[in-house]
């Protein structure tokens, strides 16, 4: 299930390119454009969803899957402390509406966060 004009749909179709880092049957994790970290990768479900909560009613098994990709990929790229986040919605932060979860690694985080 994708969506026509989404970012994310396109990117997990392969017609907008991404530096994918891991792919499974049901998500695709690639590294984020504007790094706010030394790793700093999203994690989406293939199918759209418009955000975390919406994708965990529909799909819990795929919401908890984002979260064991997030381990591998910051186990590959050698870190073992990490921050995952779900901006959801607007005033979160949340300006792509296919759920996504940053996983950001590499460096030390404050909270709370801004
Ligand atoms: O949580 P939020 O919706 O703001 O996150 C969207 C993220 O998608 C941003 O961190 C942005 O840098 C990233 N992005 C990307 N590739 C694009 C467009 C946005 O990695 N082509």
């Amino acid at each position: 299930m994708s969506e026509p004009d989404c970012l994310f749909c396109k990117i997990v179709a392969g017609e907008i390119p991404a530096e994918v880092v891991v792919e499974t049957d049901r998500a695709v994790a690639f590294r984020d454009i504007e790094p706010q970290a030394p790793t700093h990768v999203l994690v989406v479900p293939r199918d759209h969803h418009r955000d975390a909560a919406t994708l965990a009613t529909a799909d819990p098994a795929v919401a908890a899957h984002l979260v064991e990709v997030a381990a591998q990929v910051v186990r590959q790229d050698g870190h073992e402390d990490y921050r995952l986040v779900f901006n959801t919605g607007p005033d979160a932060g949340q300006t792509v509406f296919h759920a996504h979860l940053h996983v950001l690694a590499g460096r030390s985080f404050t909270w709370p966060p801004g």
